[in-house]
């Protein structure tokens, strides 16, 4: 049971398709317009552009993948991948649905917490 609930927890987001705004869960940051997300049939919730310094990059521990943190608070996020030809801007934000929060449009945004 344990292992279903924790899958159900990872695909939270990857099939949610409606307006809205995802977040930093760590420090309510705003990360992705839900327009920039699209389906790329990886399993977790993938987005093709961030907000204007949203994102911070940095090479991944093997060298090869790209690691993405939350630019505010430093959270891991995931990884981003270019070059697969998902999208017209051709980069996958790979993101994991626990690093992150949506919140609908018109819904109030909770304030930003301070970097640690
Ligand atoms: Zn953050």
């Amino acid at each position: 049971m344990a292992s279903f609930h924790l899958t159900r927890l990872y695909r939270e987001y990857e099939n949610l398709f409606s307006p809205g705004i995802f977040i930093c869960r760590r420090c309510n940051s705003p990360l992705y317009s839900a327009e920039a997300k699209f389906h790329s049939g990886c399993g977790w919730p993938s987005f093709d552009e961030e907000y204007p310094g949203s994102v911070e990059r940095h090479v991944d521990m093997d060298g090869r993948r790209i690691e993405i943190l939350c630019a505010h608070c430093h959270a891991h996020l995931g990884h981003v991948f270019e070059g697969e030809g998902f999208t017209e801007k051709d980069t996958r934000h790979c993101v994991n649905s626990l690093s992150i929060r949506f919140i609908s449009e018109g819904k109030e945004m909770p304030p930003v917490l301070d970097a640690d």
